[in-house]
């Protein structure tokens, strides 16, 4: 059998809907889209109906009768009673009305497709009614195949030019509107009026500060572009040049734009070559030397770069010359691999903390505990309980003096970073009434943002410098 018509044209036209359940409300989205007036007739809204409920054109709630078919240029009966939607499909037939019971093949005049949207192009997907659950995986292999609405997303934006909308011309947002994931995905649904909202809304958003001749140390994630964060992306696509490790991959280079400098600075960028890291002296300062000639300059790590990255020694490097910098933090492998596999790091009841250490030191591979000087502590939940939590590491041999630092709302606007040590973060902590959730990290490395603090003037806002140095 074959349904050689299949788009029926239904804008501005009464579709009656029976029924309230999940199966009805899989049933409203299409004509919703298709901007039908939908006639819903139901005593009962399940939660999957409920959030239909305003885009409903007419809400009757109660049974639905006879009555109601008359007029309908489509009847769906979708009710949790066969017996209901089998007498609305007899009834639809005998005036000539299209009609539907659902999952009842003999009385289907019609079947609903699955649905892919690519702007004005719509393609549907129909197995004759036998298999929803294979037309719903070709469904998804057509949407994997045919590339967002790009071209959509473009004629937006002339849209936006014709009605005086400004900035059109910087790159960075441009790039920014074709590629917002919130804008293709309501383009592809056909909510264009939606799509222009958010890229006027992208458009009045203030780009974040990346000047030439700074330096964005930029954690890639541990491999998949899918890990990126938006900033991380931001800053990859408006980079003059990228420093790279060998650790991240190909599918996140390819996201720099054509002209974008791409140096390998990794250790291992062969298998073959030795482990001598030839590369390794020169890395720090080739990057210094991009910034100075005026570059937006990105260093890409795998992963974090604070994690076993040596984003310190780059940090300090780039303190020592006085170049601008910023740190944006990536998912540390540390913490992608346990999700990978389905490990919790902690768990209630199993273990209550959790460290990260190298198998490849100069000192060796790792054995035992650290020494309490080499090991940096990340306390979470610990701000209310912080003088118990400083006077207990003390207590397990760091020094009174061990640089102690406590970061609230890290990333979030109202960020605010209280610098000490051990001996004094707790009262720091009281004095600056210090809101949660924050985090505190205790140990050497934090001696250099400790001694900047203690020189800077206590009016500026101290360890500002930890996410967006400005030197
Ligand atoms: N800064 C990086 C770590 C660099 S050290 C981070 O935060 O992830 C390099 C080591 O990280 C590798 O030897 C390996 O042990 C680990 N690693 C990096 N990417 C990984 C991945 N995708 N899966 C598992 N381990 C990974």
């Amino acid at each position: 059998m074959g349904y050689p018509i299949q788009l029926v044209g239904l804008e501005g036209k009464r579709v009656l809907l029976a029924g309230g359940g999940p199966v009805a409300a899989e049933k409203v989205v299409p004509l919703i889209y298709a901007g039908a007036n939908v006639h819903l007739v139901t005593p009962d809204v399940s939660p999957e109906m409920e959030e239909w409920l305003p885009k409903v054109w007419r809400f009757d709630r109660r049974e639905v009768t006879d009555d109601d078919v008359p007029g309908a240029k489509v009847v769906v009966g979708a009710t949790d009673d066969g017996a209901v939607n089998a007498r609305l499909v007899e009834v639809a037939r005998g005036l000539g009305i299209l009609a539907q019971a659902a999952d009842d093949k003999p009385n289907c005049d019609f079947y609903s497709p699955a649905v892919v949207r690519r702007g004005s192009v719509i393609m549907t997907i129909s197995t004759d009614g036998g298999s929803p659950m294979l037309a719903g995986q070709l469904r998804r292999a057509l949407e994997a195949a045919v590339p967002r609405s790009v071209t959509d997303v473009a004629e937006l934006l002339v849209r936006l030019r014709e009605r005086g909308m400004k900035g059109l011309a910087n790159r960075g947002r441009m790039l920014r509107a074709l590629f917002d994931p919130t804008i293709t995905r309501l383009v592809d649904m056909g909510d264009t009026e939606a799509a222009a909202d958010r890229l006027e809304e992208l458009f009045r958003e203030e780009e974040e500060p990346f000047e030439p001749g700074t330096v964005a140390i930029v954690g890639a994630g541990p491999g998949s572009r899918q890990l990126l964060t938006l900033r991380a992306l931001d800053r990859i696509q408006r980079a003059d040049v990228i420093l790279h490790d060998a650790l991240v991959e190909d599918e996140v280079l390819r996201l720099a734009l054509p002209g974008t400098e791409i140096v390998d600075v990794g250790r291992r960028s062969r298998a073959m070559e030795p482990r001598h890291e030839p590369a390794d002296g020169k890395r720090i300062p080739l990057m210094v030397e991009y910034a100075r000639a005026g570059k937006r300059v990105v260093r890409l790590h795998g992963g974090d770069p604070f994690v076993f990255g040596r984003g310190g020694e780059e940090v300090d490097a780039l303190r020592d010359a006085g170049i601008a910098w910023e740190v944006v933090p990536g998912v540390s492998s540390a913490l992608a691999s346990g999700s990978a596999a389905g490990i919790p790091l902690t768990q209630r009841g199993v273990a209550k903390g959790f460290s990260v250490r190298t198998g490849h030191d100069t000192g060796g591979p790792t054995r035992g505990e650290l020494l309490p000087q080499e090991e940096t502590v990340v306390v979470l939940m610990g701000l209310g309980v912080a003088e118990e939590v400083l006077a207990q590491l003390q207590a397990e041999g760091r020094g009174p003096d061990t640089p102690a630092v406590a970061v609230s709302g890290a990333s979030r606007p109202d960020e605010q970073i209280v610098v000490g040590t051990i001996a004094t973060l707790a009262d720091r902590i009281r004095e600056a009434e210090l809101p949660a959730p924050a985090t505190l990290i205790v140990g050497e490395v934090a001696r250099g943002l400790l001694e900047d603090t203690d020189r800077k003037d206590a009016a500026a806002k101290p360890g500002h410098e930890a996410t967006a140095g400005a030197v």
